[in-house]
């Protein structure tokens, strides 16, 4: 199934997406399969919803980030092409640094580019949507069983400040530098390989297949739920391929995999 979040008449709205035509429409979650019951019940403790909206096409919607994670756990340097580009050393184990959750940008939102920073970088990536609280996975464990899906994120750094700092909390963190959406899909399969691609004004500038991870899915799992413990809806970002680049002023980033449908934003320079 695959689903979004949205606003409507002030509400957050879940609603599953399906094809009409060719094109993704929102229907209720009462539509989808019975096998997301629990899925539905979990987000609507917490959330004001309704069942009863209008069938509509994403395209209308005002749509929010598909998921409220309670942290986001990223994973650098998982391409080769990528380590190389950055002059790099191949890690020997997963490395690992956060995002906070303060900087969710929905889809079609303005990426701020701060004063403090002169050069803003765009990386395209698939994250994983954790479907359960996840300790210690176990390497033999079923690890899709606690994988909800998939969706699409922009890991906007501050490049400059990730070498300055030391620490990367500051470049990795700023208000608006994780778009992620427009939906979250288990209709794909990243061991299969997935192309992972970035445009910025249209011009493809990443090109990268999940097939190419130094860290399988799997290895993250077990790697970071030895020491974390995921929740539903946390995001774990699993790395961005080679041809990572600065955003300017105006310039429309574009990340895309099939049958994710398309994360755009646009950067603006912070006006505060
Ligand atoms: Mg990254």
């Amino acid at each position: 199934m695959k689903y979004c979040r949205f606003l409507l008449n002030d509400q957050v709205h879940y609603g599953a997406v399906e094809d009409r035509n060719g094109e993704p429409w929102i229907v209720d979650l009462t539509r989808a399969p019975e096998e997301d019951l629990a899925f539905r019940l979990e987000h609507g403790r917490a959330t004001s919803w309704s069942f009863d909206f209008e069938p509509m096409p994403v395209s209308a919607a005002d749509l929010l980030p598909p998921v409220t994670p309670s942290k986001i756990v990223c994973v650098g340097r998982n391409y080769r092409d990528h380590v190389k580009e950055l002059d790099n050393d191949i890690p020997i184990e997963p490395l690992l640094f956060f995002k906070p959750p303060s900087s969710l940008l929905k889809p079609g939102g303005i990426v701020r580019l701060p004063a403090a920073s002169a050069r803003v970088d765009f990386e395209g990536e698939l994250a994983l949507v954790i479907g359960q609280r996840t300790t210690r996975l176990q390497p033999d464990a079923d690890w899709r069983a606690v994988v909800r899906g998939y969706t699409l994120v922009n890991d906007v750094t501050a490049r400059d400040l990730q070498k300055t700092d030391g620490q990367w909390t500051r470049a990795k963190g700023f208000d608006t530098f994780c778009p992620v959406g427009p939906l979250v899909s288990d209709e794909l399969d990243p061991e299969a390989g997935l192309i992972v691609e970035t445009r910025v004004n249209g011009e493809l500038r990443q090109h990268g297949s999940t097939r190419d991870f130094i860290f399988r899915i799997p290895e993250l799992l077990v790697y970071i739920s030895a020491a974390i413990t995921l929740e539903p809806g946390d995001l774990i970002l699993t790395g961005t391929p080679s041809g990572v680049g600065p955003l300017a002023a105006g310039d429309r980033v574009e990340v895309f995999i099939d049958g994710l449908g398309v994360l755009a934003n646009t950067a603006q320079t912070d006006a505060a």
